[in-house]
């Protein structure tokens, strides 16, 4: 249902576009250069996550700025401690005398994450972008929005300052097939979606289930019959992707343990991979991952697939070193 890509090449600015396919929806992971995305792209993103106010992945707020201006938008953005005030002196930078009268609604919630708990800015355009209440908070454990779909959770990471991960984990979608309702003569009704609840809420296949609707003169009709086996029959169910996106860390015990836990199972993993191994004492210092390193994360992680990003710019001409030195990495064994 979600399609991920990287905005740029892997040498550009970090920036992953997740398309909600037949929805009027999209989410953006980190918010470098988006000046390839074209604009109803960009309209069409309503949440963004910031791992880290670093330039190359904050840069593009003036271009979405810029495209949503004048347009009947709330925007959800979230990043790390002090977001609220990046966003804000970005705000601040312009000047905004003309806005007041513009009909359209366009504001953005800004949402910081702390240990623990998040806090909630506003800054409405008609308002010139002051922040008009006061910042809301709320309880923070992992979970940054959870929508019917899909959720998005946030861990802390280390790059010298504080740096977010994110994981969107679609739900998995349970379809009911009308050929075998006919099949079992069963009419369709509401009991469709109170199946479908019970399916989400994992409960047992020996628990009954009571299939209802309205029979000859308008009496009720019930079946029962056991939850498995109308699983079974009826619907086909299909897992829902896990992606992760890890952008700018260092390779150190307490990262490694947290992002092997994070990106378990991962159908794809988006990390970043700022250097080759042989350079491998500059990517310590800089608070980066290696291509290797990352390869070795995503081995221990067990994901399905990953993709690399965020080459430093010196390696030009050399792509091809990092994919295979990750793979290796990836394939090795103990
Ligand atoms: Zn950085
Ligand atoms: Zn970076």
């Amino acid at each position: 249902m979600f399609s991920a890509r990287l905005v740029n090449d892997p040498f550009g600015d970090p920036a992953l576009y997740l398309d909600l396919r037949y929805r009027r929806e999209a989410l953006l992971f980190d918010l470098g250069d988006i000046r390839d995305l074209p604009p109803r792209m960009i309209l069409k993103v309503n949440h963004i996550f910031v791992t880290h106010t670093h330039m190359d992945h904050f840069i593009g707020f003036d271009h979405l700025l810029r495209i949503c201006l004048g347009r009947e938008k709330h925007l959800a953005l979230y990043g790390p401690p002090g977001f609220i005030d990046n966003v804000e002196g970005k705000l601040r930078a312009y000047t905004w005398n003309l806005v007041e009268n513009y009909s359209n609604d366009f504001r953005l919630m800004v949402t910081e994450l702390h240990p623990g708990r998040s806090e909630t800015a506003t800054f409405q355009c008609r308002e010139a972008f002051r922040s008009v209440m006061d910042r809301q908070v709320a309880a923070f454990a992992g979970t940054i929005l959870e929508r019917d779909a899909y959720g998005v959770k946030a861990i802390v990471l280390d790059h010298k300052v504080p740096c977010l991960a994110f994981c969107l984990e679609e739900k998995r979608r349970v379809n009911v097939k009308k050929n075998a309702l006919a099949e079992m003569g069963l009419p369709g009704g509401a009991w469709i979606n109170a199946l479908k609840d019970s399916i989400h809420r994992d409960e047992p296949d020996d628990k009954p289930f009571t299939a209802w609707w309205k029979g000859e003169n308008r009496k009720t009709v019930e079946k029962i019959y056991p939850l498995g086996e109308l699983k079974n029959k009826l619907t086909k169910i299909t897992p829902g992707q896990k992606i992760v996106y890890i952008s700018d860390v260092i390779h150190s015990p307490g990262n490694v343990e947290r992002i092997v836990e994070f990106a378990r199972g991962a159908d794809v993993l988006f990390i970043e991979a700022c250097f080759l191994e042989e350079d491998r004492e500059k990517a310590a210092e800089k608070y980066h991952l290696t291509a290797r390193q990352a390869g070795r994360l995503a081995r221990l992680a067990a994901v399905k697939r990953f993709t690399l990003f965020h080459y430093s710019p010196k390696y030009r001409g050399m792509e091809e070193r990092f994919e295979e030195e990750a793979m290796r990495a990836f394939e090795e064994r103990g």
